[in-house]
């Protein structure tokens, strides 16, 4: 599976990276923020699994996602959120993310979500 982490800080895209890789047979593509995840896209997609922060400068995660759904309905987008960006999680799953993880989170609880949001979405499970 193809993992796409878009976040501008390094040391979360890390942390995913680590949690992602764990997973078998996965290929992680990293961005920044949104344009640069547009761009990966572009060169490097489709993505079967797109981790997307929220807050990040020059375009971040709900404009991307919109942009993204546009013309990818397909690919699970999980929305990475903080508490203070919880209450606005609506208009991110109007945006069309399939879920969202608040900050900080567990492995654990990372995994989980991937799993249960690939379930939800009828994509099975990974290896
Ligand atoms: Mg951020």
């Amino acid at each position: 599976m193809k993992f796409l982490l878009v976040d501008d800080s390094r040391t979360m895209r890390n942390i995913w990276k680590k949690v992602v890789s764990s997973i078998a047979g996965t290929e992680v593509f990293e961005a920044g923020d949104g344009l640069e995840g547009l761009k990966q896209i572009t060169e490097n997609g489709p993505f079967d699994v797109m981790l997307v922060d929220w807050n990040m400068p020059n375009m971040d995660g709900l404009t991307m996602v919109t942009k993204v759904r546009e013309t990818d309905k397909k690919s699970i987008i999980i929305m990475c959120t903080t508490e203070a960006e919880k209450p606005r999680i609506i208009e991110a799953i109007k945006a069309g993310v399939n879920n969202y993880v608040v900050k900080p989170f567990t492995p654990d609880t990372l995994l989980t979500k991937i799993d249960d949001t690939l379930k939800k979405a009828g994509v099975g499970q990974p290896a």
